[in-house]
Protein backbone atom coordinates (compact mmCIF):
# COMPACT_ATOMS: atom_id res chain seq x y z
CA UNK A 1 0.00 0.00 0.00
CA UNK A 2 1.22 3.34 -1.10
CA UNK A 3 0.29 6.50 1.27
CA UNK A 4 1.19 9.80 2.20
CA UNK A 5 -1.61 11.88 3.04
CA UNK A 6 -3.18 11.92 6.91
CA UNK A 7 -6.93 11.69 8.02
CA UNK A 8 -8.13 14.70 10.07
CA UNK A 9 -6.61 13.14 13.01
CA UNK A 10 -4.15 12.12 11.57
CA UNK A 11 -4.44 8.74 10.36
CA UNK A 12 -3.29 7.50 7.44
CA UNK A 13 -6.62 8.01 4.95
CA UNK A 14 -6.12 4.58 3.13
CA UNK A 15 -7.77 2.13 5.07
CA UNK A 16 -7.70 -0.59 2.39
CA UNK A 17 -5.32 -2.50 4.67
CA UNK A 18 -8.47 -3.40 6.91
CA UNK A 19 -10.36 -5.19 4.13
CA UNK A 20 -7.67 -8.36 4.85
CA UNK A 21 -6.19 -10.16 6.97
CA UNK A 22 -2.48 -10.39 6.54
CA UNK A 23 -1.97 -13.81 7.06
CA UNK A 24 -4.65 -15.22 4.62
CA UNK A 25 -4.40 -14.71 0.77
CA UNK A 26 -7.05 -13.41 -1.14
CA UNK A 27 -8.01 -16.96 -1.95
CA UNK A 28 -8.40 -17.95 1.56
CA UNK A 29 -5.42 -19.95 1.87
CA UNK A 30 -2.76 -19.24 4.55
CA UNK A 31 -0.39 -17.03 4.15
CA UNK A 32 3.20 -17.83 5.46
CA UNK A 33 4.74 -15.51 7.17
CA UNK A 34 8.15 -15.12 6.75
CA UNK A 35 9.40 -12.40 9.33
CA UNK A 36 13.34 -11.52 8.87
CA UNK A 37 15.13 -12.30 11.68
CA UNK A 38 15.55 -9.14 14.28
CA UNK A 39 17.93 -7.23 15.92
CA UNK A 40 18.78 -4.30 18.08
CA UNK A 41 18.81 -3.64 21.43
CA UNK A 42 15.32 -4.12 22.48
CA UNK A 43 15.83 -7.95 20.90
CA UNK A 44 18.87 -8.21 22.67
CA UNK A 45 16.66 -6.83 25.84
CA UNK A 46 13.67 -9.46 25.19
CA UNK A 47 16.45 -12.14 24.92
CA UNK A 48 17.26 -11.15 28.59
CA UNK A 49 13.96 -11.29 29.85
CA UNK A 50 13.36 -14.87 27.77
CA UNK A 51 16.29 -16.48 29.54
CA UNK A 52 15.01 -15.52 33.25
CA UNK A 53 11.71 -16.60 31.75
CA UNK A 54 12.91 -19.94 30.50
CA UNK A 55 15.18 -20.51 33.75
CA UNK A 56 12.17 -19.71 35.45
CA UNK A 57 9.43 -21.99 33.71
CA UNK A 58 12.12 -24.82 33.90
CA UNK A 59 12.61 -25.05 37.67
CA UNK A 60 9.56 -23.87 39.42
CA UNK A 61 8.03 -27.40 39.64
CA UNK A 62 11.17 -28.62 40.95
CA UNK A 63 10.57 -25.99 44.14
CA UNK A 64 9.06 -27.20 47.42
CA UNK A 65 7.10 -25.15 49.97
CA UNK A 66 6.72 -27.41 53.21
CA UNK A 67 6.43 -30.22 50.79
CA UNK A 68 3.95 -29.28 48.50
CA UNK A 69 5.25 -27.62 44.80
CA UNK A 70 5.59 -24.09 44.87
CA UNK A 71 3.10 -23.75 41.84
CA UNK A 72 0.03 -26.72 40.99
CA UNK A 73 -3.03 -26.03 38.96
CA UNK A 74 -4.49 -29.04 38.99
CA UNK A 75 -7.67 -28.64 37.60
CA UNK A 76 -8.58 -32.41 37.13
CA UNK A 77 -8.91 -32.72 40.70
CA UNK A 78 -9.47 -29.39 41.90
CA UNK A 79 -6.25 -28.81 43.91
CA UNK A 80 -4.46 -25.17 43.34
CA UNK A 81 -1.29 -24.56 45.01
CA UNK A 82 -0.12 -21.18 44.74
CA UNK A 83 3.06 -20.03 46.97
CA UNK A 84 2.86 -23.03 49.46
CA UNK A 85 -0.88 -22.33 49.67
CA UNK A 86 -3.25 -24.73 49.27
CA UNK A 87 -6.61 -23.87 47.34
CA UNK A 88 -9.39 -26.85 47.75
CA UNK A 89 -12.58 -26.47 45.64
CA UNK A 90 -13.98 -24.98 48.85
CA UNK A 91 -12.07 -22.26 48.84
CA UNK A 92 -13.82 -21.40 45.38
CA UNK A 93 -14.84 -17.86 46.34
CA UNK A 94 -11.17 -16.85 47.33
CA UNK A 95 -10.52 -18.27 43.77
CA UNK A 96 -13.31 -16.50 41.97
CA UNK A 97 -11.93 -13.41 43.74
CA UNK A 98 -7.89 -14.25 42.87
CA UNK A 99 -9.24 -14.42 39.38
CA UNK A 100 -11.22 -11.03 39.56
CA UNK A 101 -8.02 -9.42 40.80
CA UNK A 102 -5.75 -10.79 38.12
CA UNK A 103 -8.35 -9.68 35.19
CA UNK A 104 -8.44 -6.31 36.62
CA UNK A 105 -5.31 -6.24 37.03
CA UNK A 106 -5.04 -7.30 33.30
CA UNK A 107 -7.52 -4.48 32.12
CA UNK A 108 -5.90 -1.82 33.81
CA UNK A 109 -2.10 -2.80 32.70
CA UNK A 110 -3.34 -3.30 29.13
CA UNK A 111 -5.45 0.23 29.63
CA UNK A 112 -1.91 1.98 30.54
CA UNK A 113 0.59 -0.34 28.77
CA UNK A 114 -1.15 -1.54 25.84
CA UNK A 115 0.10 -5.37 24.77
CA UNK A 116 3.66 -4.83 26.75
CA UNK A 117 2.71 -8.33 28.29
CA UNK A 118 2.20 -10.11 25.06
CA UNK A 119 5.51 -8.71 23.31
CA UNK A 120 7.56 -9.28 26.54
CA UNK A 121 6.32 -12.25 28.58
CA UNK A 122 3.28 -13.95 27.15
CA UNK A 123 4.72 -17.79 26.90
CA UNK A 124 3.10 -18.18 23.59
CA UNK A 125 5.89 -15.33 22.00
CA UNK A 126 8.66 -16.51 24.17
CA UNK A 127 8.82 -19.52 23.17
CA UNK A 128 7.70 -19.24 19.80
CA UNK A 129 9.69 -16.23 19.12
CA UNK A 130 12.55 -16.53 21.66
CA UNK A 131 12.79 -20.15 20.91
CA UNK A 132 11.33 -22.49 17.89
CA UNK A 133 12.09 -19.26 15.40
CA UNK A 134 15.58 -18.80 16.68
CA UNK A 135 15.88 -22.34 16.01
CA UNK A 136 14.20 -22.14 12.94
CA UNK A 137 16.79 -19.32 11.82
CA UNK A 138 19.96 -21.54 12.86
CA UNK A 139 18.96 -24.28 10.63
CA UNK A 140 17.20 -22.76 7.96
CA UNK A 141 18.50 -19.15 7.78
CA UNK A 142 17.45 -15.80 7.40
CA UNK A 143 13.54 -15.32 5.55
CA UNK A 144 14.80 -14.97 2.18
CA UNK A 145 16.63 -18.49 2.70
CA UNK A 146 13.62 -20.17 4.32
CA UNK A 147 11.71 -18.59 1.22
CA UNK A 148 14.05 -20.60 -1.07
CA UNK A 149 14.24 -23.56 0.63
CA UNK A 150 10.31 -24.15 0.79
CA UNK A 151 10.09 -23.41 -3.46
CA UNK A 152 13.24 -25.72 -4.03
CA UNK A 153 12.62 -29.51 -4.85
CA UNK A 154 13.61 -32.05 -2.47
CA UNK A 155 16.85 -32.48 -2.89
CA UNK A 156 19.54 -32.97 0.41
CA UNK A 157 19.83 -30.30 1.34
CA UNK A 158 16.21 -29.80 1.96
CA UNK A 159 15.48 -33.19 3.37
CA UNK A 160 18.26 -32.68 5.98
CA UNK A 161 16.87 -29.08 7.20
CA UNK A 162 13.34 -29.83 7.21
CA UNK A 163 13.99 -33.77 9.33
CA UNK A 164 16.58 -31.53 11.48
CA UNK A 165 13.84 -28.98 12.20
CA UNK A 166 10.68 -31.56 12.80
CA UNK A 167 12.96 -33.50 15.17
CA UNK A 168 14.51 -30.58 16.59
CA UNK A 169 10.63 -29.23 17.43
CA UNK A 170 9.50 -32.11 18.76
CA UNK A 171 11.90 -32.99 20.93
CA UNK A 172 11.60 -29.54 22.45
CA UNK A 173 7.95 -29.48 21.78
CA UNK A 174 7.64 -32.92 24.46
CA UNK A 175 10.11 -30.94 26.98
CA UNK A 176 8.50 -28.28 26.92
CA UNK A 177 4.90 -29.45 26.62
CA UNK A 178 5.77 -32.29 29.64
CA UNK A 179 6.60 -29.29 32.07
CA UNK A 180 3.47 -27.71 31.30
CA UNK A 181 1.69 -30.94 32.50
CA UNK A 182 4.01 -30.85 35.57
CA UNK A 183 2.16 -27.63 36.44
CA UNK A 184 -0.81 -29.83 36.03
CA UNK A 185 -0.39 -33.28 37.73
CA UNK A 186 2.72 -32.31 39.22
CA UNK A 187 6.69 -33.07 38.72
CA UNK A 188 6.60 -36.28 41.09
CA UNK A 189 4.04 -37.17 39.23
CA UNK A 190 5.60 -36.58 35.62
CA UNK A 191 8.18 -38.56 37.27
CA UNK A 192 6.30 -41.26 38.80
CA UNK A 193 5.14 -41.84 35.11
CA UNK A 194 7.82 -42.13 32.93
CA UNK A 195 9.47 -43.90 35.70
CA UNK A 196 6.94 -46.83 35.96
CA UNK A 197 5.89 -49.21 33.04
CA UNK A 198 3.93 -47.62 30.41
CA UNK A 199 1.21 -50.33 31.53
CA UNK A 200 0.56 -48.83 34.93
CA UNK A 201 -0.19 -45.13 33.70
CA UNK A 202 -2.04 -45.23 30.11
CA UNK A 203 -3.61 -42.29 30.82
CA UNK A 204 -0.35 -40.27 32.49
CA UNK A 205 1.61 -41.56 28.84
CA UNK A 206 -1.21 -40.29 26.32
CA UNK A 207 -1.67 -36.65 28.72
CA UNK A 208 2.44 -36.59 27.87
CA UNK A 209 1.67 -37.34 24.20
CA UNK A 210 -1.15 -35.37 24.11
CA UNK A 211 0.77 -32.31 25.47
CA UNK A 212 3.87 -32.67 23.00
CA UNK A 213 1.57 -32.73 20.42
CA UNK A 214 -0.43 -29.28 21.00
CA UNK A 215 2.89 -27.58 21.11
CA UNK A 216 4.30 -29.56 18.08
CA UNK A 217 0.98 -28.11 16.25
CA UNK A 218 1.64 -24.78 17.75
CA UNK A 219 5.05 -23.85 16.95
CA UNK A 220 5.74 -26.16 13.76
CA UNK A 221 2.46 -24.71 12.13
CA UNK A 222 -0.17 -22.57 13.79
CA UNK A 223 2.24 -19.85 15.33
CA UNK A 224 0.77 -16.38 15.07
CA UNK A 225 -2.43 -17.69 14.17
CA UNK A 226 -2.96 -18.12 18.26
CA UNK A 227 -2.27 -14.18 19.18
CA UNK A 228 -4.90 -13.46 15.76
CA UNK A 229 -7.44 -16.12 16.02
CA UNK A 230 -7.05 -17.48 19.19
CA UNK A 231 -6.16 -15.98 22.31
CA UNK A 232 -9.15 -13.90 23.97
CA UNK A 233 -6.84 -11.32 25.59
CA UNK A 234 -5.61 -9.73 21.80
CA UNK A 235 -9.33 -9.45 20.93
CA UNK A 236 -10.12 -7.38 23.95
CA UNK A 237 -7.63 -4.75 22.65
CA UNK A 238 -10.41 -2.45 20.89
CA UNK A 239 -11.97 -2.24 24.16
CA UNK A 240 -9.11 -1.70 26.55
CA UNK A 241 -6.76 0.41 24.37
CA UNK A 242 -7.41 4.64 24.53
CA UNK A 243 -5.40 7.33 22.92
CA UNK A 244 -3.35 7.62 26.07
CA UNK A 245 -2.11 3.73 26.50
CA UNK A 246 1.53 3.11 25.62
CA UNK A 247 1.84 0.88 22.28
CA UNK A 248 4.16 0.34 19.55
CA UNK A 249 3.28 3.33 17.03
CA UNK A 250 4.64 4.61 14.19
CA UNK A 251 5.15 8.32 14.58
CA UNK A 252 3.21 9.47 11.47
CA UNK A 253 3.73 12.95 12.00
CA UNK A 254 7.59 13.09 11.64
CA UNK A 255 7.22 10.25 9.27
CA UNK A 256 4.66 11.09 6.48
CA UNK A 257 4.84 11.85 3.63
CA UNK A 258 6.76 8.90 2.84
CA UNK A 259 9.44 9.89 0.32
CA UNK A 260 11.75 7.08 -1.17
CA UNK A 261 15.60 7.55 -0.88
CA UNK A 262 16.04 9.81 -3.92
CA UNK A 263 13.85 12.18 -3.18
CA UNK A 264 15.39 12.48 0.50
CA UNK A 265 16.00 16.29 -0.02
CA UNK A 266 13.08 17.48 -0.38
CA UNK A 267 12.43 19.21 2.89
CA UNK A 268 8.71 18.38 2.69
CA UNK A 269 9.47 15.14 3.21
CA UNK A 270 8.67 12.94 6.42
CA UNK A 271 11.51 10.69 7.83
CA UNK A 272 10.24 7.07 6.05
CA UNK A 273 11.85 6.59 3.78
CA UNK A 274 9.16 3.60 2.90
CA UNK A 275 12.12 0.58 3.13
CA UNK A 276 9.57 -1.52 4.47
CA UNK A 277 12.40 -2.84 7.27
CA UNK A 278 9.42 -2.72 9.46
CA UNK A 279 7.09 -4.99 8.18
CA UNK A 280 9.44 -7.03 6.54
CA UNK A 281 10.45 -8.40 10.82
CA UNK A 282 6.95 -8.53 11.85
CA UNK A 283 6.22 -11.83 12.54
CA UNK A 284 2.37 -11.40 12.18
CA UNK A 285 2.56 -9.59 8.93
CA UNK A 286 1.44 -6.15 9.30
CA UNK A 287 2.58 -2.89 8.31
CA UNK A 288 2.54 -0.85 11.98
CA UNK A 289 2.77 2.44 9.59
CA UNK A 290 -0.82 1.72 9.21
CA UNK A 291 -1.78 2.53 12.65
CA UNK A 292 -2.57 -0.01 15.92
CA UNK A 293 -3.82 -3.16 14.49
CA UNK A 294 -5.47 -6.65 16.44
CA UNK A 295 -2.72 -8.60 14.79
CA UNK A 296 0.36 -6.50 16.30
CA UNK A 297 1.50 -8.30 19.76
CA UNK A 298 4.20 -5.27 21.02
CA UNK A 299 7.04 -7.72 20.14
CA UNK A 300 9.35 -4.62 19.22
CA UNK A 301 10.81 -6.11 16.03
CA UNK A 302 9.60 -3.38 14.13
CA UNK A 303 11.37 -0.26 16.67
CA UNK A 304 14.23 -1.94 16.34
CA UNK A 305 14.54 -2.25 12.51
CA UNK A 306 12.96 1.25 12.01
CA UNK A 307 15.84 2.44 14.57
CA UNK A 308 18.55 0.92 12.25
CA UNK A 309 17.47 2.36 9.33
CA UNK A 310 17.08 5.89 10.73
CA UNK A 311 20.69 5.31 11.97
CA UNK A 312 21.69 4.59 8.16
CA UNK A 313 20.53 7.79 7.16
CA UNK A 314 21.40 9.83 9.75
CA UNK A 315 17.86 10.97 11.25
CA UNK A 316 17.05 10.45 15.15
CA UNK A 317 15.95 6.80 16.44
CA UNK A 318 12.15 6.18 17.35
CA UNK A 319 10.08 6.78 14.51
CA UNK A 320 8.68 3.70 15.38
CA UNK A 321 8.87 3.60 19.19
CA UNK A 322 6.15 2.98 22.66
CA UNK A 323 4.11 5.94 22.41
CA UNK A 324 0.45 6.57 22.76
CA UNK A 325 -1.81 8.14 19.32
CA UNK A 326 -2.40 11.52 22.48
CA UNK A 327 1.93 11.47 22.71
CA UNK A 328 2.43 10.97 18.84
CA UNK A 329 -0.60 13.63 17.87
CA UNK A 330 -0.02 16.34 20.50
CA UNK A 331 3.21 15.13 21.93
CA UNK A 332 1.87 14.67 25.73
CA UNK A 333 3.21 12.45 27.89
CA UNK A 334 1.59 9.41 29.63
CA UNK A 335 -1.54 11.26 31.42
CA UNK A 336 -3.90 9.22 34.83
CA UNK A 337 -6.99 9.52 32.98
CA UNK A 338 -10.10 8.82 35.16
CA UNK A 339 -10.69 5.82 33.81
CA UNK A 340 -6.88 4.34 35.12
CA UNK A 341 -8.38 5.79 38.40
CA UNK A 342 -11.41 4.01 38.70
CA UNK A 343 -9.56 0.44 37.40
CA UNK A 344 -7.33 1.24 40.24
CA UNK A 345 -9.71 1.90 42.87
CA UNK A 346 -11.36 -1.51 42.30
CA UNK A 347 -8.14 -3.05 42.14
CA UNK A 348 -6.86 -2.22 45.27
CA UNK A 349 -10.07 -3.21 46.81
CA UNK A 350 -10.12 -6.18 45.22
CA UNK A 351 -6.32 -6.79 46.80
CA UNK A 352 -7.29 -5.68 50.28
CA UNK A 353 -10.44 -8.35 49.90
CA UNK A 354 -8.35 -10.70 48.68
CA UNK A 355 -5.22 -10.45 51.31
CA UNK A 356 -8.06 -10.61 53.93
CA UNK A 357 -9.77 -13.61 52.72
CA UNK A 358 -6.79 -15.07 52.37
CA UNK A 359 -5.41 -14.15 55.87
CA UNK A 360 -8.69 -15.34 57.29
CA UNK A 361 -8.89 -18.49 55.48
CA UNK A 362 -9.98 -21.08 58.10
CA UNK A 363 -7.32 -24.22 58.15
CA UNK A 364 -10.36 -26.79 57.47
CA UNK A 365 -13.37 -26.82 55.99
CA UNK A 366 -15.71 -29.26 57.52
CA UNK A 367 -19.21 -30.28 56.86
CA UNK A 368 -21.42 -32.14 58.98
CA UNK A 369 -24.85 -33.24 57.97
CA UNK A 370 -27.17 -35.30 59.38
CA UNK A 371 -27.43 -38.86 57.25
CA UNK A 372 -30.07 -39.09 54.25
CA UNK A 373 -33.22 -40.50 55.09
CA UNK A 374 -33.04 -41.15 58.89
CA UNK A 375 -34.99 -39.85 61.57
CA UNK A 376 -33.88 -40.26 64.68
CA UNK A 377 -33.82 -42.90 67.35
CA UNK A 378 -35.02 -43.37 70.80
CA UNK A 379 -32.03 -44.41 73.08
CA UNK A 380 -33.42 -45.73 76.38
CA UNK A 381 -36.33 -44.23 78.14
CA UNK A 382 -34.92 -40.83 77.85
CA UNK A 383 -32.36 -39.65 75.63
CA UNK A 384 -32.90 -39.34 71.42
CA UNK A 385 -29.78 -39.72 68.81
CA UNK A 386 -29.00 -38.80 65.54
CA UNK A 387 -26.89 -40.29 62.81
CA UNK A 388 -24.64 -37.39 60.96
CA UNK A 389 -22.19 -37.79 58.06
CA UNK A 390 -18.86 -35.03 58.39
CA UNK A 391 -16.07 -34.87 55.85
CA UNK A 392 -13.02 -32.61 57.31
CA UNK A 393 -10.45 -30.98 54.81
CA UNK A 394 -7.45 -29.92 56.25
CA UNK A 395 -6.19 -27.19 54.11
CA UNK A 396 -2.46 -26.85 55.76
CA UNK A 397 0.65 -29.01 55.64
CA UNK A 398 0.05 -29.74 59.28
CA UNK A 399 -0.96 -32.91 60.69
CA UNK A 400 -4.08 -33.32 62.58
CA UNK A 401 -5.19 -34.95 65.63
CA UNK A 402 -8.89 -33.54 65.73
CA UNK A 403 -11.52 -34.12 68.28
CA UNK A 404 -15.53 -33.04 67.74
CA UNK A 405 -17.56 -31.53 70.96
CA UNK A 406 -21.19 -30.91 71.10
CA UNK A 407 -20.66 -27.36 72.19
CA UNK A 408 -25.02 -26.30 72.79
CA UNK A 409 -26.15 -29.41 74.47
CA UNK A 410 -25.05 -31.97 77.30
CA UNK A 411 -24.48 -35.24 75.14
CA UNK A 412 -22.66 -37.31 73.48
CA UNK A 413 -20.86 -38.25 70.50
CA UNK A 414 -19.89 -41.84 69.05
CA UNK A 415 -18.27 -42.53 66.62
CA UNK A 416 -19.03 -45.80 64.24
CA UNK A 417 -15.80 -47.32 63.05
CA UNK A 418 -12.91 -45.95 63.71
CA UNK A 419 -12.12 -42.58 65.74
CA UNK A 420 -8.83 -42.16 64.14
CA UNK A 421 -10.48 -40.48 61.33
CA UNK A 422 -10.38 -37.67 62.66
CA UNK A 423 -6.42 -37.82 62.69
CA UNK A 424 -6.01 -35.60 59.51
CA UNK A 425 -2.86 -36.06 57.83
CA UNK A 426 -1.27 -32.94 56.02
CA UNK A 427 -3.64 -31.43 52.92
CA UNK A 428 -5.95 -34.53 53.48
CA UNK A 429 -9.42 -35.19 53.39
CA UNK A 430 -11.64 -37.65 56.07
CA UNK A 431 -15.19 -38.67 56.14
CA UNK A 432 -16.93 -40.87 59.06
CA UNK A 433 -20.28 -41.09 60.55
CA UNK A 434 -21.48 -40.38 64.20
CA UNK A 435 -24.13 -40.75 66.43
CA UNK A 436 -24.96 -38.03 68.77
CA UNK A 437 -26.88 -39.12 72.13
CA UNK A 438 -28.84 -36.01 73.96
CA UNK A 439 -30.95 -35.97 76.51
CA UNK A 440 -34.97 -35.97 75.37
CA UNK A 441 -35.81 -32.67 77.53
CA UNK A 442 -33.07 -30.27 75.96
CA UNK A 443 -34.92 -31.31 72.28
CA UNK A 444 -38.38 -28.84 72.41
CA UNK A 445 -38.47 -28.75 68.61
CA UNK A 446 -39.17 -31.10 65.95
CA UNK A 447 -35.72 -29.36 64.50
CA UNK A 448 -33.09 -28.26 67.01
CA UNK A 449 -29.98 -25.79 66.21
CA UNK A 450 -27.05 -27.71 67.53
CA UNK A 451 -23.42 -26.96 66.98
CA UNK A 452 -20.44 -28.69 67.28
CA UNK A 453 -16.56 -27.41 67.68
CA UNK A 454 -13.67 -29.03 65.90
CA UNK A 455 -10.71 -29.18 68.19
CA UNK A 456 -6.93 -29.61 66.80
CA UNK A 457 -5.67 -31.07 70.72
CA UNK A 458 -7.17 -28.03 72.64
CA UNK A 459 -7.52 -25.33 69.93
CA UNK A 460 -10.28 -24.30 68.47
CA UNK A 461 -10.28 -24.62 64.80
CA UNK A 462 -14.05 -23.92 63.81
CA UNK A 463 -17.97 -24.33 65.12
CA UNK A 464 -19.87 -25.99 62.74
CA UNK A 465 -23.83 -26.20 63.34
CA UNK A 466 -26.41 -28.49 61.97
CA UNK A 467 -30.32 -29.46 63.14
CA UNK A 468 -30.69 -32.39 65.20
CA UNK A 469 -34.21 -34.21 64.83
CA UNK A 470 -36.90 -35.28 67.80
CA UNK A 471 -40.12 -36.21 67.61
CA UNK A 472 -42.97 -33.71 66.29
CA UNK A 473 -45.15 -31.59 68.97
S1 LIG B 1 11.42 0.92 8.83
FE1 LIG B 1 11.02 3.04 9.37
S2 LIG B 1 11.65 4.11 7.54
FE2 LIG B 1 11.41 2.02 6.91
S3 LIG B 1 9.30 1.87 6.23
FE3 LIG B 1 9.29 1.34 8.37
S4 LIG B 1 8.81 3.25 9.37
FE4 LIG B 1 9.47 3.79 7.33
S1 LIG C 1 3.91 -4.31 14.24
FE1 LIG C 1 5.91 -4.29 15.22
S2 LIG C 1 5.52 -4.69 17.36
FE2 LIG C 1 3.67 -5.20 16.25
S3 LIG C 1 3.88 -7.39 15.90
FE3 LIG C 1 4.69 -6.38 14.09
S4 LIG C 1 6.86 -6.16 14.49
FE4 LIG C 1 5.91 -6.67 16.43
Amino acid sequence: METDSKGEEGFVKDESFRDSISTISEEGSRNWIYPQKPKGQLYDKRKLVSYAYLVLFFTVPFIKLNGEPLLLLNVLERKFIIFGLIFWPQDLFLAALALLTFMVFIVLFTVVFGRLFCGWVCPQTIFMEMVFRRIEYWIEGDANQQRRLNKQSWNREKITKKTGKLLAFFALSFVIGNFFYSYIIGMDKLIHIITQPFADHVGGFLGMIAFAGVFFFVYTYFREQVCLVVCPYGRLQGVLLDRNSIVVAYDYVRGEPRTKPKKLEDTKAGDCIDCKACVRVCPTGIDIRNGTQLECVNCTACIDACDHIMEEIGKPKGLIRYDSENGIAKGTKLKVTPRIIGYSAVLLLLVVGLSFGISNRSNIETTILRAPGMLFQKVGTDSLSNLYNFKIVNKTHEKMLLKLKLESHRGTIKHIGSVNKLNLIDAGMSEGTFFVTIHRKDIQERKTKITFSIMNGEKLLEKYSTNFLGPAK
